[in-house]
């Protein structure tokens, strides 16, 4: 019998891995059936390669993306993340795993994972991580579900979780989820929260205490310690949302000061380029007493040698398949390696002094509700534009004429006209410089030709969208139309 080869060499792929070569053995035409096969070649529309790139680079640059410009999106942290780190996630050794490959075959791999878990037990100091959950959400989920089931081992069933009114919407969104009801607590004067209002609503129902820290008004909650006391009194249980991690590296660790779960968003604080929509990583760590608990599989290392462990005694179970986004942990691993602890403290340092050089720069301009020394971001208010009939949304649509991506505006609710800003560790002090400009030019626009704002963006290949006719009547299907 004749044999065809498909290939003739062994094919090199995008990382350098060679497929095997590939044959098929005996004619075409005996092997399908002849009614399928084509009587001619078809006639495929052609590009050349230089037509193709140059029409992918015109798309490509229509966008917004941190390779081109500043991306201040409060709460989002979308900082640069070295490329190194994606050169060296490329290698074929990491990306042509198989979940399914005999522990024997997979060491480097789960070294790499359950060294993570070591480094962000260190960082967070918890006993134990899992790194199974894909999304920050997702780790509030698992870590919220461990709170029902930390409560149900006692054979109790308590119903309520209390969280600030300046909470990430995730948070009571993952309380919900998991049946409980979300008690919410005001904030103070200076963005905290309020320990006597707290003292008043906590009693034996509460199974825990959700906070953002530092919260999405940039501001470091002082008083975890004394909250942690008042929640432990009836045994419930502290969760710290750790997507501001950024901001405290190497300099505070939420297990000190009496947190008992927290979760890391991989894909913000440890280096995966995200939006769109993921893949993101989303672990959490928990204290001693819970580790029983944790979403399994997690790593175990026996002498020289590392294995899943797929049954933990009280484990909530599998929250993703297998054991969650590799890549994304092997990103996080290598950029943990490369800035060591040294290098973690100076990400906090650079967070946290950009925000400040920022917020103190345009204070008097845009005016900041809760005005303290903030950490990693900082929420400036448009309402003083209102008088012009200008809304914090113009403002981020003309920031976009600047070649700037809009901040997060509306966010947190307890902002009215929010501005919401986080320049990362990653900017230049001439980037911030450029942006303060900007800004300022915009607050003179505001006064002298409103209208401009109203109308932007007006450089953008798209100009204002109706965004709640969006939303509403969202089509994303493909019609065919012959005129196309
Ligand atoms: C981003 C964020 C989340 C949610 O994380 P995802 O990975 O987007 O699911 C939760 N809390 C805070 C404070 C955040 O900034």
């Amino acid at each position: 019998m004749e044999t065809k080869t498909i290939f003739e060499k062994s094919v090199k792929g995008r990382t350098g891995y060679s497929l095997p070569k590939c044959e098929i053995k005996g004619d075409i035409k005996d092997i399908f059936p002849a009614k399928i096969l084509r009587k001619e070649i078809p006639n495929l529309p052609e590009v050349s390669e230089l037509d193709t790139m140059r029409h992918y680079i015109e798309i490509s640059a229509k966008n917004h993306f941190i390779e081109k410009g500043f991306y201040p999106l409060g709460s989002c942290t979308m900082k640069y993340n070295p490329k190194i780190n994606d050169i060296v996630n490329a290698l074929p050794g990491l990306t042509h795993l198989h979940p399914y490959q005999p522990e024997d075959t997979i060491q480097g791999a789960l070294q790499i994972m359950y060294e993570l878990q070591e480094m962000l037990a260190e960082i967070s100091g918890m006993a134990a991580v899992s790194l199974q959950p894909v999304a920050g959400a997702h780790g509030e989920f698992a870590g919220v579900n461990i709170i029902y089931n930390y409560h149900k081992s006692k054979g109790e069933k308590r119903t309520k979780i209390i969280m600030p009114d300046s909470a990430h919407g995730t948070n009571p969104a993952s309380c919900a989820l998991n049946s409980f009801d979300v008690v919410e607590i005001k904030s103070n004067a200076e963005g905290k929260v309020d320990i006597d209002a707290l003292r008043e609503i906590i009693d034996e129902d509460v199974a825990g205490f959700m906070l953002t820290n530092p919260n999405t008004l940039g501001v470091f909650e002082t008083n975890v310690k004394k909250i942690a006391e008042i929640v432990h009194s009836v045994d419930g249980l502290m969760y710290m949302d750790g997507a501001n991690l950024n901001a405290m590296l190497g300099y505070i660790r939420p297990g000190d000061i009496g947190f008992d779960i927290v979760h890391f968003n991989l894909h913000k604080t440890f280096s995966t380029p995200h939006g769109g929509g993921g893949p993101g990583g989303g672990g959490i760590g928990v204290t001693k007493k819970l580790v029983d608990f944790l979403p399994a599989p997690v790593v175990k290392r026996e002498e020289e040698k590392y294995y899943f462990e797929h049954i933990i005694k009280n484990s909530i179970g599998k929250v993703h398949s297998f054991y969650g986004n590799f890549l994304v942990m092997a990103r996080a691993y290598i950029y943990l390696k490369m800035l060591g602890e040294k290098g973690l403290r100076r990400v906090a340092e650079n967070a946290v002094i950009n925000a400040n050089y920022l917020m103190t720069k345009l204070k008097t301009h845009f005016p900041i509700p809760y005005q303290r020394d903030v950490m990693h971001e900082f929420v400036a208010s448009g309402e003083k534009f209102k008088k012009y009939e200008v809304k914090t949304l113009d403002i981020a649509k003309r920031l976009l004429d600047y070649g700037f991506h809009a901040p997060t505006i509306y966010f947190p609710l307890i902002v009215h006209e929010a501005i919401m800003i986080e320049p990362t560790e990653t900017e230049s002090k001439e980037t911030l410089d450029n942006f303060i400009k900007a800004m300022i030019r915009i607050e003179k626009e505001a006064e002298s030709n409103p209208e401009i704002l109203k109308n932007a963006p007006l450089n953008t290949p798209v100009g204002r969208l109706d965004e709640t006719a969006a939303i509403k009547n969202l089509n994303i299907k493909f019609e065919f139309s012959p005129n196309m």
